[in-house]
């Protein structure tokens, strides 16, 4: 885009809205967020954000990847003391031996720490785990961590109000303004209008729907996905776990955060959009969680939020202005809780600087094709 960009409206108030209006307001630009409900109220609320580019992508994704975890490194260096982003590394096992072999291979093919451990030499590494619970072999990545999105969000959204940004929260399901063709807004659900040099769509899995109202595609694959959060707990390990039936995440508060996709067919989609599912699947998931742990400590699900895990349809991450309706950038992406500071840096640049980044080249939204309709109002 253009050097004279200098209010820049972001839709939606998640990690990649937040983190690249806390890039804008670095670089001296008017911002304003608008956001639905409150702030972390999508997926980055019921993440399992592990920082990693484990197993197999493209070199472009794991590059871009890598760069994420750089600037988490970064963020921790500055806040060493914060209890919501930690690198302890990350464990992973599959079914057979072959699972864990194989995603070591490809992964000292590029480059990427990892050691491949069978269970008696893993639980040294990592002295907390269940070493009966480990298939014969696993995978330990050292240079992997986690973050708690909503702290995250926290920690950036003060950087945006003391800057002098405005976020609005409550803004139900809004829209891009256009005029021309050209996105000059949001306008939200009341019928308010927030105008700005440019609007960006960071609206998570909603992407999609929102831009679809602009005439533009893109692919779109995201499943419904859980994630609980157990009560307190003694957790033996800072370690994220990556098995066949449950991954793990340390969490603020001393407690754990747990994810799989085995159950997602067991979600029930309400007809007023809520989810259900049943209480048996939840108590499994935290006892399969529990079994990786030494001693099998008693854990109990505090509580788990249920929603769409944004994933485009050629699973690649969407990072670009849309062709069809200049001044109108759209981010939609899995892995967004690795890619939320880089990918929140590098949008601010294409947006300020007026630069294409080369580290964004492939991951355009045109390669979906765009089509634009009738200019929406
Ligand atoms: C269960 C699960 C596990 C995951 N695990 C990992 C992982 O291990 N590692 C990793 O890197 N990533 C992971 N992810 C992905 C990562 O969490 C997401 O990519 C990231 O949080 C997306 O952030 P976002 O800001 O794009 O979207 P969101 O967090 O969804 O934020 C979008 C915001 O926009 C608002 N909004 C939507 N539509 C509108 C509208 N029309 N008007 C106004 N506001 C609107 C929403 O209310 C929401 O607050 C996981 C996600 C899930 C759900």
């Amino acid at each position: 885009m253009s050097t004279d960009t200098r209010h820049i409206v972001v839709l939606g108030g998640g990690a990649l809205g937040i983190s690249t209006a806390a890039h804008l307001i670095r670089k001296g630009v008017d911002v304003t967020v608008v956001t639905e409900a409150e702030l972390a109220s999508g997926a980055s609320g019921r993440s399992l954000s592990w920082l990693n580019s484990a197993g197999e992508r493209s070199q472009e994704y794991h590059d871009f990847r890598l760069a994420g975890i750089d600037r988490y490194r970064e963020l921790k260096a500055a806040h060493p003391d914060s209890d919501w982003l930690e690198f302890g590394g990350g464990v992973f096992w599959g079914t057979g031996a072959e699972a864990a072999r194989d995603r070591h291979d490809a992964e000292v093919a590029k480059d990427y720490a990892s050691q491949l451990l069978d269970p008696q030499s893993l639980s040294e590494v990592v002295p907390g785990l269940n070493a009966v619970a480990v298939d014969s072999a696993a995978v330990f990545n050292p240079e992997e961590g986690w973050v708690s999105l909503p702290h995250l969000i926290d920690h950036l959204s003060a950087q945006i109000t003391e800057g002098g940004g405005l976020i609005v929260t409550g803004a139900g399901r809004s829209s891009v303004l256009t005029e021309g063709g050209r996105a000059l807004g949001v306008r939200t659900a009341s019928g308010e209008e927030h105008r700005g040099d440019a609007v960006v769509v960071a609206c998570g899995p909603q992407t999609p729907a929102v831009v679809a109202e602009l005439g533009v595609r893109l692919e779109d694959a995201s499943p419904l996905s859980m994630l609980v959060i157990s009560e307190p707990f003694e957790v033996p390990e800072r370690v994220v776990l990556n098995t066949p039936r449950a991954a793990v995440r340390p969490n603020p508060g001393s407690t754990i955060a747990i994810d799989h996709d085995w159950y997602e067919d067991q979600i029930v989609t309400n007809e007023d959009g809520t989810y259900d599912i049943p209480q048996e699947t939840v108590d499994e998931l935290v006892a399969e969680a529990a079994r990786l742990y030494a001693g099998e400590p008693g854990i109990r699900a505090a509580g788990w939020k249920i929603g769409l895990k944004p994933i485009p349809g050629d699973g690649e991450p969407v990072f670009g202005e849309l062709d069809s309706v200049p001044g109108c950038y759209a981010i939609f992406t899995h892995s967004g809780a690795t890619l939320a500071l880089i990918g929140g840096e590098l949008v601010a640049n294409e947006l300020v600087d007026g630069v294409k980044e080369e580290m964004l080249a492939t991951f355009r939204p045109e390669r979906f094709g765009q089509s634009q309709v009738a200019a929406a109002s």
